[in-house]
């Protein structure tokens, strides 16, 4: 039976260290850490995505600001509002909340959300900075995978690493992460051939392309690290896209959903917050 990797207790791990190293911040400097939130529309999950965001933010430390606007909302009232931010000195950080009600261009307001306000790691400057493997702030979801593997001293090192799923979101920073960690990486996707063949492969196999259960007991080599980002509800319940009960036998270690990568996303938001608000 596989050690089951607790994103809960990780994550509170790394919400406790930050309201330390944040309020040492404050204290010595005088300044503030502020995450500014934009939600446009009626979207109920993103609604309490971002109730989550302000609990997370007062928990560390981090001053919020919510700013909710209407589904009526026209492209120029949510560029206004952005460039606002962008322009404001109070606010370090800025998050639009995806996805926008869909008459909205998401690209065109994310665009304008400068690198050093850019606390999802979503601008083409910390995307290009990612690849080069410097410093910078990277998607929180990939971000918070590494900090689990780390938590639990997993040497990347020399390991064949396979990503399934290759979003601008998850699947292709995880990717760049996994290789500046010394992993040989191979990425799946709809279009791949042989995917179970190539799965078998992975010492580290992680899974985000948000199909129910789509990775089985048959696709993981005996003693591998699975990873399950995938969150998909399926009769009221969460399930991840991996079928948890058959693949923790196999595995050496697997996070389960919920309670694995998901606290992580939020914790490592937190982080690049003030990763954000505090190198200007
Ligand atoms: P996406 O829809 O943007 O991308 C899905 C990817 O999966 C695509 O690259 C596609 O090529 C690939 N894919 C789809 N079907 C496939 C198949 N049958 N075989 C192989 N590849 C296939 O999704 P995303 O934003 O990357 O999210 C993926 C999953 O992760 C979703 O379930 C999402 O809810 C979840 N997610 C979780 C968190 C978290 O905090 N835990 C954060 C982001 C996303």
């Amino acid at each position: 039976m596989a050690t089951i990797i607790d994103g809960k207790a990780v994550s509170l791990a790394i919400k406790d260290q930050l309201k330390k190293d944040i309020a040492e911040y404050k204290t010595s400097t005088g300044k503030d850490i502020s995450l500014a939130v934009v939600l446009i529309g009626d979207d109920p999950a993103s609604k309490v995505y971002v109730n989550n965001k302000a609990t997370a933010c007062e928990y560390v430390g981090i001053t919020s600001y919510t700013y909710r606007l209407p589904q009526e909302t026209t492209q120029e009232q949510a560029e206004d509002l952005v460039s606002s931010l962008v322009n404001d000195e109070k606010i370090t950080g800025i998050l639009v909340q995806l996805p926008f009600p869909k008459h909205l261009d998401e690209n065109k307001i994310l665009k304008l959300i400068p690198a050093n306000k850019d606390v999802d790691g979503f601008s083409d400057e910390n995307i290009g900075k990612l690849l080069q493997g410097k410093k910078t702030v990277v998607s929180c979801t990939p971000f918070g995978v590494m900090e689990l593997l780390k938590h639990y001293n997993y040497d990347l090192t020399g390991k064949n690493a396979v990503v399934i799923g290759r979003s601008n979101i998850v699947g292709k920073p995880m990717t760049a992460l996994l290789i500046n960690a010394n992993a040989t990486v191979t990425v799946c996707h709809s279009k791949t051939k042989n995917l179970a063949e190539i799965a078998r492969t992975a010492d580290v196999l992680i899974v985000a392309i948000g199909r129910p259960k789509f990775v089985t007991e048959d696709m993981v080599k005996d003693g591998a690290v699975v990873i399950d980002v995938g969150i998909n509800r399926v009769d009221g319940k969460l399930v991840g896209d991996v079928d948890f009960d058959t693949v923790s036998k196999k595995a050496s270690m697997i996070t389960p959903v919920p309670g694995g990568v998901g606290p992580m996303t939020i914790a490592m938001l937190m982080k690049n917050t003030f990763i954000a608000g505090t190198e200007r």
